[in-house]
């Protein structure tokens, strides 16, 4: 969660051959610190390569997801979103009138949905946790 990750580092940790596009793709990566979609992640890339095209970007982020090193997620009325995968688990909180994406972690939600897990006979492993809302204004 905000963590700066090193992408470029990351690849040459897992085996990927590493070309000068990769290389700015991966340093793209490296600063986000939102969940960009790939047209988004392109528009940033081509303001520090302009030859690098959607296409490539798009290769790119599918090898670094199948790689680990990037996590997809599918929220609704959306394209397919982006981050780095982070060691500390957080859930997220999109604003439906922007798109925003908010992140958090809670402890008494986490260990809720182990307890809801364990009454249904099971080891919890894994889950996604979205919420989708607007923002309160005053006086509502
Ligand atoms: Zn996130």
């Amino acid at each position: 969660m905000g963590v700066t990750i090193d992408v470029e580092a990351l690849c040459l940790k897992k085996g990927l051959r590493i070309t000068e596009q990769r290389r700015v793709i991966a340093r793209v990566l490296s600063e986000i610190d939102d969940h960009p979609d790939v047209e988004a992640l392109h528009r940033r890339v081509v303001a520090v390569d302009p030859r690098i095209s959607i296409a490539t970007v798009y290769r790119t982020v599918k090898l670094f997801e199948e790689s680990g090193i990037l996590e997809r997620h599918e929220f609704q009325g959306g394209r397919s979103r982006y981050e780095t995968v982070q060691d500390e688990h957080h859930d997220h909180l999109i604003d439906v009138e922007t798109g925003n994406v908010i992140e958090f972690h809670d402890a008494e939600l986490e260990a809720l949905q182990a307890r809801i897990a364990a009454r249904l006979g099971f080891k919890l492993v894994d889950h996604r946790m979205e919420l989708y809302g607007t923002p309160i204004k005053p006086g509502e």
